[in-house]
């Protein structure tokens, strides 16, 4: 029983039973959450720093959130959610109904597109931007890992954008970071007020419409539809993209899409309808080799 958990010991070895519990019982598959998020969450500080004094028995109140906690899992909503934060990229971010959960896949967007940073880079002082930024998670490691980089990231949602502003002063990137809402080139276009951008980076819906149920209750019944349906065939929003970065890219300038692993095939012929307008177009794979990534260049005009 989920009450049993912690009572007779530590409140951190409470917590790395329950960190156990929640990674076996989380539909989503985020990554498992640490004892210091759940500690931060139970004692209801700010999480992010180390939390000494976990060496003695959780109180009362403390073993009731813990079991709050677990009831809530238990009953389908994913860890994410019910701890109102989640990690990403050695960070963590607040998320919210209104914000998909940071997935390990999309750490490895950000690390394609360091990686191919690094071969090629940026010209000084870079426009970077983020569509359908969500949290903000994305857009704040590029911007913590590209120094010299002036950030736009922007979403549809004002839900989300509201999650990504407090996000953005969490990790101190006020100064980094502007976001913007609106419907993809709308509001960053109005930002760049006539700047073309270096880079844009995007983790679009990209689920088939069709094929949104079959992810599971987790995901369908919990993570904003917004973030998931990519239409009939997952692609819309990589078509739009491609669409409307030719007007907001530098020429030269390169665009990074996540996708899902099938998609790599399809994600190359729609990068192909814009005929010649787009330059060594690729798919970037995993760690796991898997597609995962559609790259493009827009050629110089
Ligand atoms: N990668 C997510 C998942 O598989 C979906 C994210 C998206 O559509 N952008 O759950």
């Amino acid at each position: 029983m989920s009450s049993d958990l912690g009572t007779r010991t530590t409140l951190r070895s409470a917590l790395e039973a329950v960190a156990d519990r929640l990674d076996r019982l989380d539909g989503v598959k985020d990554p498992r959450p640490s004892v210091d998020l759940l500690a931060a969450v139970v004692l209801g500080v700010e999480p992010g720093n180390e939390l000494g004094g976990l060496d003695r028995p959780p109180t009362a109140r403390e073993q009731g959130r813990i079991d709050g906690l677990i009831r809530r899992v238990e009953q389908g909503e994913p860890i994410a959610y019910v701890l109102g934060f989640s990690p990403f990229c050695g960070r963590i971010f607040e998320v919210s109904r209104g914000t998909l959960i940071p997935r390990r896949d999309t750490e490895e967007l950000v690390r394609i597109v360091l990686d191919d940073v690094r071969a090629r880079p940026l010209p000084d002082r870079p426009l970077v931007l983020e569509l359908c930024c969500g949290s903000g998670c994305v857009a704040i490691t590029l911007a913590d890992r590209l120094p010299g980089a002036d950030v736009v990231a922007t979403d549809l949602s004002g839900e989300a954008l509201a999650v990504a502003d407090r996000n953005v002063r969490r990790h101190g990137m006020t100064g980094r970071i502007r976001l913007g809402q609106g419907d993809l080139a709308e509001p960053a276009a109005r930002i760049a007020a006539g700047r073309r951008f270096d880079l844009i980076v995007s983790n679009p819906p990209y689920i088939p419409s069709g094929g949104i149920e079959a992810m599971g209750p987790a995901v369908a019944g919990h993570e904003p539809l917004l973030a998931l349906d990519g239409g009939a065939d997952g692609l819309d929003f990589h078509r739009r993209i491609l669409d409307e970065a030719r007007l907001l890219l530098s020429p030269g300038g390169r665009v990074f899409l996540e996708h899902e692993h099938d998609q790599g095939e399809s994600a190359v012929r729609v990068a192909h309808t814009f005929g010649s307008e787009y330059e060594d177009i690729r798919v970037l794979r995993d760690s796991g080799g898997r597609d995962r990534v559609l790259a493009a260049r827009l050629g110089a005009r």
